[in-house]
């Protein structure tokens, strides 16, 4: 599935999608985000990732991995959040959410984007 086909399905104009990844454009519905990151497959080098973001993995001294910079802003670092029936990840910025899972850390992997 290519990301035009998700973006008609989630019913935004690709360019739309191609302005969020690019970090140009701030998502009115940042549910629509977590809805199209969950929608894309998940196997490595799909070609579909925030361009210009490298992933790094944020560790403490404890070596406990840390919630990376938001990918859609890149101004905070994400914050995980419990929700109704499971925890995500939230952009305290620009309040993008990345997908729920059923645990605090599934939730930080998630938003790290190792899921
Ligand atoms: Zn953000």
């Amino acid at each position: 599935m290519t990301a035009a086909e998700v973006a008609r399905q989630i019913g935004v104009r690709d360019t739309t999608i191609y302005d969020w990844l690019l970090g140009q454009a701030r998502p009115a519905e940042p549910k629509r985000i977590a809805a199209f990151l969950d929608s894309l497959p998940r196997e490595d080098g799909s070609g579909i990732a925030p361009s210009g973001y490298e992933y790094r993995e944020y560790k403490n001294w404890r070596g406990i991995p840390k919630p990376r910079r938001c990918p859609f802003c890149k101004e905070a670092k994400g914050d995980i959040r419990r929700s109704r029936g499971g925890f995500l990840g939230v952009c305290p910025n620009c309040e993008a959410r990345g997908p729920k899972r059923g645990s605090r850390d599934e939730a930080l992997a998630a938003w790290n984007g190792k899921s």
